[in-house]
């Protein structure tokens, strides 16, 4: 990275940056071939291959030190069906089948021109069905919806093979079964999707902002947050869903809602719904002032709720997913609350979010984290420093991250897991932690379609067999090093 957005101890001055973590060669990708050609260059040759969409993954995984890049951005093609018919009669109704490059915004602009909706990340600028989809995909929609991955109906991908290939319930359905959920650059490079497109809703979204002060004590906060926590059953069994933050900022907290979203919800059904909460809130004199607001689509909640997010490359996060159980036992939520704040308290800031997947959707058979069918709440933490900080100072926020911080959230929740996209990069255990009992399956379809690895990305399935050559702050692999074979 230029070295004015990284680290000086990582011995960078003005005016030396390399091309470091990045690949050699970019192939602006505007058709299959060029995507077919690439692959069998990179297997052929043993060049490490990198595909990437948007650059949005946390864990470099759209990176690599002197590979060949497919960059998928351009491939923008779209088609809107008013009655797909999936192959094995699952569905019949609107869909869309989406390029490799179509963004959410883009995504979401198409399915109000159509009077629809599609399940999508809160993310602005994310991809739909590059690694996102890929991963699983959680939305403002999950809590009525399922996961964006439930809804694939149909995968076009350039296989490791150099074939192009469609993935469905009926051909190649090990790939289409593999790619719903199992990761990015892994099975191929997806051209395009199928996805099932819902009827248009009326949401109802809040936003709102507080920061501690000598009057709104962080006591208060916390007794606030609690309040809060103790309501997530009920609203994620409505079908909310919060996206929030808990920050340090200039010795304070402050936490912001972006958003809560209520999917075919009213406005006045929302209040009725929140207004115990605000009556307690009130009660202790939390400052706050909501903005709360009905639309009559999807689209336009969405854009008002979520600002364009910008993020530093001087971060590191981990994560868990915290299953219902954790919530709804009294004790053992006091005591999940309780391990959240105290990392915060230690330093972490905090993304998190109230979201479940509804009944039934633990029965669809995709390679999506059985993690997912039980939450009620997902916890990131995440630690940042500054151009300026010390080593010293870097390396230990990065090692508490794993080494002191998320071991307790993974004790308090044992047999659960995390998000592979939201995720420490260093995860121990990743195979577990991102797919489960469902990680030998992803592996052995993995070795059957791409016996030689020409894909590979970092904790993708497979990717044990490989290492970075170097590390930074002597315990993370650095993406400024080759790539070899264990
Ligand atoms: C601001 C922001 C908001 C986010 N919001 C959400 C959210 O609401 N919900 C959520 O679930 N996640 C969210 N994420 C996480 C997001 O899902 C991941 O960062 C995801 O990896 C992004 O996928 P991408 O294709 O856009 O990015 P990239 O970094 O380009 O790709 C990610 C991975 O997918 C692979 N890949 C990309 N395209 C293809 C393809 N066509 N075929 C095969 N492999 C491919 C890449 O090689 C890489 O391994 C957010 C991330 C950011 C930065």
């Amino acid at each position: 990275m230029p070295p004015n957005y990284t680290a000086l101890f990582l011995g960078n001055t003005v005016g030396s940056c390399t091309v470091g973590g990045f690949p050699s060669y970019s192939i602006n990708v505007s058709s299959v071939a060029q995507v077919q050609l690439a692959v069998i260059i990179a297997r052929e040759l043993d060049i490490r291959l990198v595909i990437k969409n948007t650059g949005h993954d946390f864990g470099g995984k759209s990176t690599g030190m002197g590979g060949l890049s497919l960059w998928t951005h351009h491939m923008k093609d779209w088609r809107f069906y008013e009655k797909y018919q999936a192959v094995d009669g699952s569905y019949s109704g609107p869909a869309f089948r989406l390029g490799a490059g179509i963004q959410a915004f883009e995504a979401f602009e198409l399915a109000k021109a159509k009077n629809v909706t599609v399940v999508g990340g809160e993310g602005k600028t994310v991809g739909m069905i590059g690694g996102y989809v890929q991963g699983g995909g959680h939305s403002p929609l999950t809590s009525i919806y399922g996961m964006a991955a439930d809804h694939v109906l149909s995968i076009n991908l350039v296989t490791a093979d150099g074939r192009f290939v469609t993935a469905d319930a009926k051909t190649n359905s090990d790939i289409f079964w593999a790619v719903r959920g199992g990761g990015g650059s892994t099975f191929g490079v997806v051209t395009s999707m199928v996805v099932r497109a819902f009827p248009q809703m009326k949401v109802t979204i809040m936003t709102y902002n507080m920061t501690t002060s000598s009057t709104f004590t962080p006591s208060t906060f916390w007794e606030a947050q609690r309040a809060y926590v103790d309501n997530f059953e009920e609203y994620a069994d409505k079908g909310f869903y919060a996206y929030y933050r808990i920050r340090h900022v200039n010795a304070q907290i402050y936490h912001d809602m972006n958003a809560m979203v209520a999917p075919n919800t009213s406005e006045s059904e929302f209040r009725e719904t929140l207004a115990p909460l605000f009556q307690k809130w009130q009660e202790l004199g939390v400052p706050f002032t909501p903005f709360i607001k009905e639309y009559d689509n999807y689209h336009d909640a969405w854009k008002d709720g979520f600002p364009h997010e910008v993020w530093t490359w001087a971060m590191r996060q981990a994560s868990r997913l915290i299953p219902r159980e954790n919530i709804s036992n009294t004790t053992k939520r006091a005591e999940i609350f309780d391990s959240i704040k105290g990392v915060f308290d230690e330093g972490a800031n905090l993304i998190m979010f109230n979201i479940r997947n509804p009944p039934g959707t633990d029965k669809i058979d995709n390679a999506v984290n059985p993690a997912w069918r039980d939450v009620l709440m997902f916890a990131i933490m995440f630690v940042t420093w500054q151009v300026g900080d010390s080593a010293e100072y870097a390396t230990q926020l990065n090692r508490n991250l794993t080494y002191e911080w998320n071991p307790r959230w993974r004790a308090l929740t044992p047999g659960a897991g995390t998000y592979m996209s939201e995720s420490d990069y260093i995860e121990p255990n990743w195979q577990e932690s991102f797919h489960g009992w469902k990680y030998k399956r992803l592996l052995e379809i993995k070795k059957t379609v791409d016996p030689w690895d020409v894909f590979y990305a970092t904790n993708a399935v497979g990717s044990e067999e490989w290492e970075l050559e170097g590390t930074l702050l002597g315990h993370l692999p650095s993406q400024n090093s080759r790539l070899c074979r264990k």
